[in-house]
């Protein structure tokens, strides 16, 4: 059996992010492919009926959604790799956000067609505040989608980061012919008429092709050189660290619906991915993953998959050590001893009970309502706490009431819960103290209305207030007065003051009113 250290290395684990159609899904299936996991195509989003089907599905089937994000995990090269999905529909959620915090690298897929889309910024933002590396796949090639330079250039004008291409197309669409690979130095052909033909090498210079007459077209050619001469000269320059620390993202082209550029793509990623990074724990202590003892952190908490047992399963993603089954460990933040026998690990399309498990590595722990999110769970006697999970910031509020009165209780109950669960977060208004529920995706309303009709007998009706900038107001400079029609004060779940502000006119109008307030964007 591979030592800790052995098997930590081989790990990588990672998210693919992206803008709903960009081809997630199908590179997801390519990527599967060949690691080896023979199934059809489609059956990636297909994947939830390996899952008892319960009532809690019913959102997702009558949405067609996946609410659910779980793992993939297959052997490519050997690595082992560990890919956290993320839904992948315009309604994703907090749960989307906090998956991120679990991974050790990105993919971003872009549809080369439509460049930087909003989802995809939402999701490169969060990604770019940890600092891991981030590696961008422009999709649809074979499709006639925009000019390289110009997607480029747009990548790293709106999200902010330096981009280095590792290979260039040689035309698009129809006339798509090859990937220039300027990392491998050779030509990548499209629909090669022989394996042989697949890779053609460069000479030093990078611009003589061994066999030009591979590329028929040549104005086609000498636009590409062109084109790369310009990288040369005028582009980044290629530098692990900056990748590392997420400064630079190595740039891809390829067609995932066609297979091409996946393979020279996965290889050259899984060069730079990192193995598991230590993390932190709030004493500023670093655990690194071959710490022999066994660490690891709830990110994701997915409730009630089968409502006969209204059990739940904690998502740990193991920091140290290695999982065996049936071990001993203590959950933090109660002091509670728990034995870890009931847990699975989501293989590509089965679930099973593990028996060992490394750094890097999901797993699920079937659960009874000990957990939270961003809990802490260690083995032996040495006490852990890891750096909390940031909270993010909802964009999206509802007023919420107990349809009926005498519900009150179960209301306060199930509220509390879906709070500390991370289904949604809550608000109180200043003033009248009414229960405001803030989330990030809108899914969030509708899986807490859900829940709270199915787990807590209780109807709530929601009212909609649309989307709201929030903004955290030191408690010193608090001034009830500065509450007005522009805006609305709450109080978040430590009693801080939030002002709820309409739009970006409003909260300029309250800048300018209160120059000397100071508004935070978080907690
Ligand atoms: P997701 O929503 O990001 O998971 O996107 P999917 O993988 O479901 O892809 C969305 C649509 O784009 C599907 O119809 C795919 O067949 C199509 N698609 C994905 N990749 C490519 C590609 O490389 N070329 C073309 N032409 N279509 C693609």
């Amino acid at each position: 059996m591979a030592s800790l250290k052995e098997a930590t290395q081989t790990r990588r684990t990672f998210a693919i992010i992206s803008h709903p159609d960009a081809g997630k899904t199908t590179i997801t299936e390519q990527l599967l492919k060949l690691g080896g996991v023979v199934r059809e195509a489609g059956t990636v989003k297909g994947r939830k009926g390996n899952f008892a089907k319960s009532d809690w599905m019913e959102i997702e089937q009558k949405r067609g959604i996946s609410v659910t994000s779980s793992v993939l995990q297959f052997d490519f090269d050997g690595k082992r790799i560990n890919i956290l999905d993320t839904p992948g529909h315009e309604d994703f959620s907090e749960d989307t956000y906090r998956t991120l915090m679990a991974v050790d690298s990105v993919i971003m897929v872009v549809d080369s067609a439509k460049g930087i889309e909003p989802q995809t910024k939402k999701l490169f933002e969060i990604v770019s505040e940890r600092h891991i590396p981030i590696f961008t796949f422009f999709n649809k090639l074979d499709r006639d989608g925009r000019e390289p330079l110009d997607l480029v250039d747009e990548l790293e004008s709106t999200l902010g980061i330096n981009a280095y291409p590792m290979n260039w197309p040689i035309g698009s669409g129809q006339i798509l012919a090859g990937l220039f690979d300027r990392y491998h130095n050779n030509v990548e052909v499209y629909r090669p008429t022989s394996e042989a033909e697949r890779f053609l090498p460069l000479n030093e210079e990078g611009v003589d092709l061994a066999t030009p007459n591979a590329i028929q077209n040549n104005s086609l050619w000498d636009e590409t050189r062109d084109e790369i001469e310009m990288l040369q000269d005028a582009g980044n320059q290629f530098d692990e660290s900056a990748v590392m620390s997420g400064k630079l993202t190595p740039v891809f082209f390829g067609s995932a619906l066609q297979g091409f550029g996946i393979e020279t793509f996965l290889q050259t990623y899984m060069q730079f991915a990192p193995a598991p990074a230590p993390k932190h724990t709030i004493t500023g202590e670093a655990i690194a993953p071959d710490n022999e003892q066994f660490t690891g952190f709830v990110f994701k908490i997915q409730a009630n998959m089968n409502p006969n047992h209204r059990d739940r399963i904690a998502f740990l993603r193991i920091v140290s050590g290695q999982f065996e089954r049936g071990m001993d460990v203590t959950l933090q933040r109660t002091q509670k001893k728990i034995r870890l026998a009931n847990v699975t690990q989501f293989m590509a399309d089965t679930r099973e009970n593990v028996e060992t498990a490394y750094p890097g590595d999901i797993i699920g722990i079937y659960d009874t309502g000990n957990f939270q999110i961003g809990d802490t769970i260690y083995a032996g006697k040495h006490e852990v706490t890891f750096e909390e999970l940031p909270t993010f910031t909802p964009e999206l509020f509802m007023r919420v009431h107990a349809k009926n009165v005498l519900k009150q209780k179960s209301f306060h109950k199930g509220v509390t819960q879906l709070v500390q669960e991370g289904t949604i977060q809550m608000y109180t208004a200043w003033d009248s103290g009414d229960y405001i529920i803030g989330a990030v995706g809108a899914l969030q309303f509708e899986v807490f209305q859900f829940r709270m009709e199915n787990e807590y007998n209780t109807e709530v009706s929601l009212e909609t207030m649309g989307s709201k900038i929030a903004r955290w107001i030191d408690p010193e400079q608090l001034d009830p007065r500065m509450a007005s029609s522009r805006n609305l004060l709450v109080r978040d779940r430590h009693e801080k003051p939030v002002f709820l502000f309409e739009n970006q006119f409003a909260e300029r109008w309250f800048a300018n009113k209160y120059p000397d307030v100071k508004l935070e964007a978080k907690l």
